[in-house]
């Protein structure tokens, strides 16, 4: 790896739209702390703009992450692939060597690092998880609760197509559920994890039924734009103790600099507060 001390330090961003992504923020915020000289740009491309990336300019960079709709599409890019990027079925972390193009997944260890700095003491077999969503970043929630052991992960999805895909991904470690019945079967779950976008700033809110919930349930949603979503209010309301989507953000971030640069900076208080003030 090339010293980091150098002028010419490039990171950057590839995906379609990204007037919305925190992304340079969280990356500029961390030049200036770990005093390194280096930009983070915003590549906002479309087809034919992604293949030109690839082709023509990826050696600039150090590193890229990718975000929708091209978390599938780079897999035709790299050269090699991580474990984890495998198993989700996604790359979001590209890092970029002399002679090649690793691609890795930074989502899943970035959700279970945000989970544990929430609760450090989390007991995973006992654990009867219920994952909302089937798409990457559920795939992703999914894989870092099987690296724990976790006691039972069920999942349930809109489209039942999506839904089974994912059941073959997961073989038979995960318990896939009708959608119809997510209100109803609520009171088994001691966490609940919203994995869709539903609940986004311009999406439809998602509400869920929690008048028989289990004492202490745990909901995560992994929105964090607007920073405290319907669902959240609501289970705020009802006892239940709550997590947004802000520590998986800036810990998948985290995440791409230890592989880009091995340096893994801290989610400290000032950098959460710094992200929130953004939205
Ligand atoms: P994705 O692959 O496009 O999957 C979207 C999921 O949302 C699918 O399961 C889809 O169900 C479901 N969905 C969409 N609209 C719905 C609706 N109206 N009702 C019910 N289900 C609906 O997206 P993704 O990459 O998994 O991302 C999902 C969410 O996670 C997004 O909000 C994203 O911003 C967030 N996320 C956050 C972080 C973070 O760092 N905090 C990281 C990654 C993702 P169908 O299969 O039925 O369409």
């Amino acid at each position: 790896m090339n010293s980091i001390n150098e002028n010419n330090l490039k990171l950057g961003i590839i995906g379609y739209p990204l007037s919305h992504t925190l992304s340079p923020q969280i990356h500029e915020y961390w030049f200036k702390l770990h005093r390194i000289s280096g930009t983070y740009e915003i590549l906002e491309v479309d087809d034919v703009g992604l293949d030109r990336i690839f082709c023509d300019n990826i050696h600039q960079y150090r590193g890229l992450n990718v975000t929708i709709p091209y978390k599938v599409r780079v897999f035709d890019y790299v050269d090699e692939v991580s474990d984890s990027a495998r198993v989700v079925g996604a790359i979001n972390c590209i890092t970029v060597e002399d002679k090649k193009l690793i691609g890795s997944n930074t989502d899943a260890d970035g959700f279970m690092n945000g989970l544990l700095a929430f609760n450090g003491d989390l007991d995973f077999t006992n654990m009867n998880v219920l994952v909302i969503g089937a798409g990457g970043a559920a795939r992703a929630v999914i894989h870092s609760f099987l690296m724990k052991s976790t006691g039972q992960i069920t999942v349930i999805n809109r489209s039942s197509d999506r839904l089974a895909s994912l059941e073959k991904v997961f073989n038979n470690q995960i318990h896939c559920m009708d959608w119809k019945k997510l209100n109803d079967s609520i009171s088994q779950f001691n966490l609940i994890i919203n994995c869709t976008s539903q609940g986004m700033k311009g999406e439809n809110d998602f509400s869920l039924d929690f008048t028989s919930i289990q004492k202490g349930l745990s909901v995560i949603d992994l929105v964090y734009n607007p920073l405290e979503t319907k669902l959240l209010i609501d289970a705020k309301r009802h006892g239940c103790k709550i997590l947004n989507g802000i520590p998986m953000l800036l810990s998948q971030a985290a995440l791409s600099w230890k592989l880009w640069l091995d340096i893994k900076p801290d989610i400290t208080d000032d950098i959460i507060r710094f992200v929130e003030d953004k939205i």
